[in-house]
């Protein structure tokens, strides 16, 4: 079993119907009608020692603001604003304060930024190392949610940002290569302290022109998956149009890495995958222009399933890989998973 079937397993067994319940487990954030002009947006994700940080090298203010960051991101990936946050946390008992205090500074930063008020949470201790998860609750209007099912054949794959960057700059740091190279100072920022798009997912909710969108945790192979089966539609990915930026490049060299890989399969981005019919082209640059990021056309949602990565030879041939949940998984089998 894995990820995707222990989710899956669950939706199964328990009940999804309720008349306030908009949306349940599969997208982003469950929506919850609040009244008919508002919809509360809600969702959880945790970050664990050992996991999702090596506390050796993540400055626990970082990491803080990173627990805000991810969840917030799931909230402008609807095209909702953050309000409310409730914090869980588990603290092995022989904790340093002085640790503690400076990812607290961190925490109280980010939902100051983002603009949610933290109101509620746990604590508790915790046998092995440090853990958090942070439930936080948005709002967004009715009529405006994006969800990651509206994708339709014909429709062109959009991204923001550039892509590989996060799985770049935690490559580097473990390697201890973060001071190798000049430039390198994004990609471990990536990693470090994402900054959520969600300026940019509200703009995109309110300009009416995109049909599906998600925000990138997982990596685009994942990711596109799991909005093209949200939707019922395939995609087609062209490889030479994935926004890859020279630094990554370097990275990789430096590394022995694959750009294209970090690029399609490295996961915690935290940009915007969204789709938009072909007429929204000129539309979508203009407010990507507005928010200071670029927004990039990778390619085209088609009828049928599974994500296709287009890739082109050296001899001009066209060669196709099926690359659908070949991102993150926790729970990834060794062979086949
Ligand atoms: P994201 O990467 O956007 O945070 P996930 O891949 O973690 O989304 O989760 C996908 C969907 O499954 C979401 O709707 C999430 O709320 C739901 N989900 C994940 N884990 C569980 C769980 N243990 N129980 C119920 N729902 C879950
Ligand atoms: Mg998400």
């Amino acid at each position: 079993m894995n990820e995707r079937h222990i989710i899956d397993h669950i939706a199964a067994l328990t009940d999804q119907k309720d008349a306030r319940l908009i949306k349940g487990i599969g997208d982003d954030c469950a929506v919850v009608a609040k009244d008919g002009r508002l919809v509360w947006l809600l969702t959880m994700d945790t970050l664990i020692e050992g996991v999702h940080f090596d506390p050796a090298f993540h400055p626990p203010e970082k990491l803080g603001r990173k627990a805000v960051s991810v969840n917030v991101s799931d909230i402008g990936a609807m095209g909702g604003r953050p309000v409310f946050a409730l914090l869980a946390v588990g603290m092995p008992k022989t904790f340093d304060p002085s640790w503690f205090q400076a990812f607290a500074k961190g925490l109280a930063d980010g939902c100051r930024e983002y603009g949610c008020l933290l109101i509620g949470g746990d604590t508790v201790a915790s046998p092995q190392g440090f853990n958090c998860t942070l439930t936080v609750i948005g709002e967004a209007m009715t009529d405006r949610v994006i969800f990651r099912s509206g994708a339709r054949p014909g429709d062109i794959v959009w991204v923001s940002g550039q892509l590989g960057l996060a799985a770049a700059g935690l490559e580097l740091l473990r390697r201890q290569l973060d001071g190798a190279g000049d430039g390198f100072g994004p990609l471990l920022a990536k990693h470090l302290d994402p900054i959520a798009r969600v300026d940019l997912g509200r703009i995109l909710s309110e300009s009416g022109v995109v049909h599906a969108m998600m925000d990138l945790s997982d990596g685009l192979a994942t990711d596109l998956a799991h909005l093209c089966k949200q939707s019922g539609v395939g995609a087609r990915i062209a490889a030479w149009d994935l926004p890859i930026p020279p630094v990554l490049i370097e990275a990789a060299r430096l590394t022995g890495a694959d750009p294209e890989q970090w690029a399609v399969s490295g996961g915690e981005d935290y940009e915007l995958l969204f789709t938009a019919p072909a007429e929204a082209h000129d539309r979508l640059l203009e407010l990507g222009r507005q928010c200071g990021l670029a927004l990039t056309p990778i390619g085209a949602v088609v009828e049928g399933e599974g994500v296709v990565l287009l890739k082109r030879r050296d001899d001009g041939a066209y060669e196709e890989c099926e690359i659908a949940y070949r991102g993150f998984d926790h729970f990834r089998e060794q062979a086949g998973g």
